[in-house]
């Protein structure tokens, strides 16, 4: 085997978002040897762009909450289909992983009394998300990464992993490409965990950064680990649609938090026509009712722009198809209307929403003070990825943890905004404690010649092909268009087999893909080697959105518009075949327990 550069720690982290800072100072804490890897610069993970907040039931604003209540509205969110063990945990312990990011230096909003202030978000019954302005993400990362950083763990910046090692079915370490010298690095190490983040860049229309390629998930799945809920994907309704430049980028949930309101091109607020029977009871009867309860009224009910995401996002599609969309394809959002209401209404939507202020002022040349927003919905979110344990987030193979966007369970079908950066923490802290503790029991496994071998042939074959082959972009470019027509928010059998088919062609496309130059910051060799990933994301989105024969949060079918009660005990499960190919089976969901039955009951 030829000599790279190899690191040695007791746990190594791939990912250095919410999640993986947070897995890496809990694991370092416990005084084992810590490796933290990341695409990017450190503090430029995609939690750096999250905005609204992090949820947890404080009961600052509104006493009446818990996490009984963050409970079952999180179960109810993702229709049943949760891992209800991880959904109690992360409530249970959500408010502690909060008010120790307050402790590690996080400044938060504040109530008057000086607590951490809470904001409205769909389908959170009170307000319960923890913010900083429209700006969240970054504070978590910074307070996360100033922590981290005395804390003796080893980054390796701007490095991507390409393939997990293992030795008799438990991972050893993983094989990786420096960024900007393209050197290979060797990665030994006791457990991974891995917190790569999600799949957005499968998808056209996205709110995600270019990191978004599936890498955890493919890794763990070429690693022999299972995947869970991949037909579940977020597509959050309101993302920006003009210019074409910035289409998809989003506009945070708090917006409607704060009062704004979805018209369509009459002016009609069309949510109030489609109510789902299972909110009818929480949800506002009219206008004012739902402004009062977006000013903190506890005898007023959620307005609908406050239902949860795949709802809103479906009436938004509605409303562009019959014809009542506004002038470039989406529906309007409007919080300047707050005037009406509000003496102070222009500051008070700077200060609360001071990003999207910026955010429609430099790329739309719209003042949100003063005029409405045009907006749609973009993929936002993976409800699926990597199954793993409740208490501790190991997965199916001994040795590999996940946690943070690329793990999956605790959100079903739906996730409700602010309950990601909620589970980052939660589950973050977990997969550290649990990793280390792993790692303290076991030795350094040996490495294969054969498997690094093969990571580094793979890698470098691209440019064997040379310029001569097909471009890594033209590739993407048609996975991605394909993806937004074939398996986006309505989905039909007969289109998600084409899916199916133009992937074959896609992956036989793939392997003819070369690039030029060499290996010192090539950004068309990186596009190359993300292929795989989106590749492989993008069959198992379809091939478990045909197994589900029914329609269920984030995923709608327009074969089957309703849900079916035989796949709400079920979880439909991906995994490698003995001849390579992906298996989906379901599995039943375990019984809920009494205790946690009666709580969901006692809150419908
Ligand atoms: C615009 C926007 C706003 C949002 N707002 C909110 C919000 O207000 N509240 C909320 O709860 N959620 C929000 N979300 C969702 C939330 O931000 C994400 O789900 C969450 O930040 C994911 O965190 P993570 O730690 O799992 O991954 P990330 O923060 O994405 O980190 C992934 C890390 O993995 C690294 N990585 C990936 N692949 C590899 C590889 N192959 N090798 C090495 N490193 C790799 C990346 O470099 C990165 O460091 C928002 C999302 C978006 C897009």
């Amino acid at each position: 085997m030829p000599e790279y550069q190899t690191h040695e720690h007791d746990v190594l982290v791939i990912g250095a978002g919410g999640a993986g800072l947070r897995a890496a100072i809990e694991a370092s804490a416990t005084r084992v040897s810590v490796g933290l890897v990341c695409k990017s610069l450190l503090g430029k993970a995609h939690t750096v762009m999250a905005e609204g907040g992090i949820a947890a039931a404080l009961g600052n604003v509104d006493d009446r909450d818990n996490w009984q209540v963050h409970f079952s509205d999180t179960m109810r969110g993702g229709q049943y289909v949760n891992n209800w063990r991880m959904a109690e945990l992360h409530a249970k312990e959500a408010p502690d992983r909060v008010r120790e990011l307050e402790a590690w230096g996080a400044l938060f909003d504040r109530t008057p009394d000086g607590r951490i202030l809470q904001r409205n978000f769909g389908g959170h019954r009170y307000p319960r998300l923890a913010h900083v302005g429209d700006r969240t993400g970054l504070e978590m990362i910074r307070t996360l990464q100033d922590h981290g950083i005395h804390m003796g763990i080893d980054v390796h910046m701007e490095s991507t992993v390409t393939r997990l090692l293992t030795e008799n079915g438990r991972v050893v370490g993983a094989f990786g490409y420096e960024r900007e010298r393209g050197r290979f690095t060797i990665f030994r190490a006791k457990a991974v965990i891995l917190a790569t983040g999600g799949i957005g860049r499968a998808y056209k229309i996205t709110s995600n950064s270019w990191e978004y390629t599936g890498d955890g998930h493919t890794l763990a799945y070429e690693a022999g680990a299972e995947l869970i809920d991949m037909e579940f994907v977020q597509f959050h309704p309101t993302g920006m649609v003009w210019p074409p430049s910035v289409r998809g980028i989003l506009v945070t949930e708090g917006v409607r938090g704060e009062g704004g309101i979805l018209t369509n091109s009459q002016g009609r607020r069309f949510m109030f026509d489609d109510i789902p029977d299972a909110y009818r009871a929480q949800t506002a009867s009219d206008e004012d009712e739902g402004w009062r309860y977006t000013q903190g009224d506890k005898t007023a009910r959620r307005p609908p722009e406050l239902l949860t995401r795949d709802h809103v996002s479906r009436c938004i599609v509605r409303e562009i198809k019959e014809g009542r969309g506004s002038p470039h394809g989406g529906v309007f959002l409007d919080i300047s209307w707050i005037k009406q209401r509000m003496s102070n209404a222009a500051e008070h939507i700077r200060k609360k929403l001071p990003s999207m202020y910026h955010q429609f002022k430099q790329l739309a040349d719209i003042d949100i003070t003063k005029e409405p927003m045009e907006v749609g919905p973009t993929t936002h979110y993976v409800m699926g990825g990597v199954r793993v344990d409740a208490e501790t987030q190991m997965s199916s193979v001994p040795g590999l943890f996940a946690a943070g966007e690329c793990a999956a369970g605790i959100n079903g079908a739906n996730r409700l905004g602010g309950n990601s950066l909620s589970d980052l923490l939660v589950f973050g802290k977990r997969a550290g404690e649990f990793a280390a503790k792993y790692a303290q029991s076991t030795g350094l496994g040996a490495l294969s010649a054969e498997q690094v071998e093969q990571a580094a042939r793979a890698a470098l074959e691209p440019f064997e092909r040379g310029a001569q082959g097909e471009g890594p972009y033209q590739v993407q470019y048609a996975l991605q268009d394909m993806m937004q027509d074939l398996v986006g928010i309505v989905r039909k059998e007969a289109e998600m087999r084409a899916a199916l088919e133009g992937l074959e062609k896609l992956r036989e496309r793939a392997h003819r893909v070369g690039v030029g130059g060499h290996r010192e910051y090539n950004p068309g060799w990186h596009a190359a080697l993300d292929l795989p990933n989106l590749l492989l994301v993008s069959e198992a989105d379809p091939r478990s959105a045909i197994a589900r024969r029914e329609s269920r949060g984030g995923h709608f079918r327009e074969d089957y518009p309703d849900k079916d009660p035989t796949f709400g005990k079920v979880n439909l499960v991906i995994r490698k075949g003995q001849d390579g190919r992906m298996v989906v089976s379901r599995v039943p969901i375990p019984e809920m327990p009494q205790e946690l039955r009666s709580v969901v009951e006692a809150m419908k």
